[in-house]
């Protein structure tokens, strides 16, 4: 589904991953839960691409609903991992960033139980990403460092078209752009300063890593 030009969101995947067309190849940001390399292939097919296009794989944060497919989809496109120093180290060792708070005992069990029948795959990241670098992508896609769900997430920012790739710092919930909260969250101070941050930049577009894409986005951030 294109959501804007040269930017797909791929459906029914959790969580949700973007797809940019640039000139010289594809960039990926996420890569869903495990098992879903062959949707995501079939996606880039279907555009008239052959895997060995996709050129970038970017992660936002290293939870398991967003790296699951990568291992999967590095083998099958060669493509080059990129990440933030802390999640890096994270999906090295195929492990979470971050410890799970203890407030929400179901939320855990059920993160438990996830992450019995798919255990993460450890994987390599090729290119270690931090504040402020640009990407050749979508005419120059920016690296936000945007802590707080995790302590390494990272959100991309591309000024010339507006568009703002949240990952799980900000989501779409019943229509609404919220912050990252609660058990799930690594810190919530740093996730408040970090929405604060992402909502200052004048982006028209949000692509978030769970819920629907906002358009005409400047007013709808999480108010403070
Ligand atoms: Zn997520």
């Amino acid at each position: 589904m294109e959501i804007t030009a040269n930017v797909h969101l791929i459906p029914n995947i959790i969580a949700n991953p973007y797809l940019i067309i640039d000139p010289d190849g594809l960039t990926l940001i996420d890569s869903g839960l495990p098992g879903n390399q062959k949707k995501i292939l079939n996606y880039i097919s279907n555009l008239g691409h052959a895997p060995s296009d996709l050129k970038r794989i970017i992660i936002t944060h290293a939870d398991i609903d967003h790296t699951g497919s990568l291992s999967a989809l590095k083998k099958a496109c060669g493509a080059q991992i990129y990440a933030s120093k802390i999640e890096a180290e994270a999906m090295a060792q195929g492990r979470s960033s971050r410890q799970i708070q203890s407030g929400m005992i179901l939320r855990k069990a059920l993160m438990g139980i996830m992450l019995h029948f798919m255990p993460p795959i450890a994987v390599q990241t090729d290119v270690i990403l931090s504040e402020g670098q640009i990407l050749p992508s979508l005419g120059g896609l920016r690296v936000m460092e945007t802590p707080g769900h995790t302590p390494g997430h990272i959100s991309l920012f591309s000024p010339s078209t507006g568009v703002l790739f949240t990952g799980d710092s900000i989501v779409t919930r019943e229509g609404e752009l919220v912050r990252s909260v609660k058990a799930n969250t690594w810190d919530e101070a740093k996730a408040d300063e970090s929405a604060r941050k992402q909502a200052a930049l004048g982006a028209q577009v949000v692509c978030p890593g769970h819920g629907a894409v906002v358009k005409e986005a400047t007013d709808k951030f999480p108010k403070f």
